[in-house]
């Protein structure tokens, strides 16, 4: 009889909405919440254990079902708690996947099934009011020590801002709305509710590390972030839909780690530095909580076609237009590496495109050389018989070429993304 009630809980698995978890995404769960109907994945089972007020859970080849149980599963499942949990979830909320954080997806949880925030909209004020203001810990950029800042965003100036102290009348940074990312990077901030904020100063790419030891207020600092991108989106590009909008509010980074590159000269040596790819662009820092990004050069693969029309290209140049590198120089072909506004507004970083013709390498001012950022090879490796010394750029990661003679780049660090 036990295997009998199994076996009809293995066969719920196979209806539609079944196959992925309700929560995550990720193929094939097999466990389930017996109180709320749902079936879900091994890791989102143990975030609902932490919750036994509203949810239960069994394995659902495991453990024993009792035929009421059954038969409440066989009245719900994914499909109908979806329409009854999420009927009310913002678009610019934050939908996690398998491969996200714990407190992403933890709240993920708690905000749909023990708040219900996303079947009462008057909860969601945290996030949809267009105004925040709380303190968060913010690292320091001298001694790396963790201090209690206050932050305020506000959608109506287009900006979130920091004070060095409460009373204070004038910020300590104002950051873009427009030019603003936030990804969290428990890891590398060493703290689960880590959250990595990116902006630009003065052209240049700086990094804020933020957390607050409250996960919900963390996550609702996010999707408050988020929903300001999506607000100031929609209004400078009136013609894009809410799925060309979401891909734009905030990006995970494609990869980390460090790498060795050298100096100017060729008489330096090669030092280890953080590199970042960021979308369509290679940045490097000193290390990984470093304040401000370093100028580099090095392209990085084109950008992948717009799943959207027309009006998302319109909401992709919203996305970047304001980042560093989002522009190409104008012919670069001679020594110069492009016209000073974009060498001075790029950070010296810019997308290049890939050859049809060759299917090794990039290909920038004429000339063909392969870097750690090609898919198919580690090692630099200059093909092009012209001397990089010849050329006119100040300084040789400026100019873009590698040298003959580097050292093969390692790649150490941990792949905080996927
Ligand atoms: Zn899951």
């Amino acid at each position: 009889m036990a295997k009998e009630r199994r076996k009809a809980v293995l066969e719920l698995l196979q209806r539609p909405g079944n196959a992925r978890c309700a929560d995550c995404g990720a193929p094939d769960p097999d466990w389930a919440s017996y109180t709320l109907g749902v079936f879900i994945c091994l890791s989102c089972s143990g975030i609902h254990r932490n919750i036994p007020h509203v949810s239960k859970v069994k394995s659902v080849r495991l453990d024993t079902w009792e035929d009421v149980q059954v038969e409440f599963m066989a009245s719900r499942g994914n499909a109908i708690a979806r329409a009854t949990f999420e009927s009310r979830v913002p678009p610019f909320y934050y939908r996690p996947s398998a491969s996200d954080c714990q407190l992403l997806r933890e709240q993920w949880i708690r905000a749909k099934y023990e708040r219900q925030e996303f079947a009462h909209p008057e909860r969601q004020e945290p996030y949809s009011a267009g105004y925040r203001e709380g303190f968060l810990w913010k690292r320091g950029r001298d001694n790396g020590q963790f201090l209690s800042r206050k932050f305020v965003l506000t959608e109506r100036e287009g900006a979130l801002k920091y004070f060095n102290r409460s009373d204070a009348k004038e910020p300590k940074a104002v950051m873009k709305i427009e030019h603003l990312n936030a990804t969290f990077q428990p890891a590398k901030i060493g703290h689960p509710h880590g959250l990595q904020v990116t902006y630009l100063k003065d052209n240049s790419t700086r990094n804020i590390f933020v957390y607050h030891e409250d996960g919900k207020e963390m996550v609702d600092w996010f999707n408050a972030l988020r929903a300001a991108r999506f607000h100031y989106l929609q209004v400078a590009f009136p013609g894009a839909s809410d799925a060309d909008l979401v891909p734009k509010l905030s990006r995970n980074y494609l990869q980390e780690g460090y790498m060795e590159k050298t100096g100017p000269k060729q008489t330096e040596g090669f030092r280890k530095r953080w590199f970042t790819m960021d979308d369509r662009r290679l940045m490097y820092f000193k290390d990984p909580l470093a304040g401000a990004a370093a100028p580099c050069s090095t392209p990085v693969p084109p950008r992948t076609p717009s799943p959207a029309g027309k009006s998302s290209s319109a909401a992709e140049r919203a996305a970047t237009r304001c980042w560093p590198g989002s522009r190409r120089p104008p012919r670069a072909t001679t020594g110069h590496t492009g016209s000073p506004l974009s060498r001075q507004s790029a950070g010296f970083c810019w997308p290049a495109r890939r050859s049809r013709s060759s299917g090794r390498g990039w290909r920038r001012s004429g000339r063909w050389w392969t870097g750690p950022c090609c898919p198919k090879s580690t090692q630099w490796k200059p093909t092009s018989s012209t001397s990089p010394s010849t050329r006119r750029s100040r300084r040789p990661e400026d100019s873009g070429l590698p040298r003959r003679g580097c050292r093969r780049p390692r790649l150490t660090g941990p792949e905080l993304q996927p």
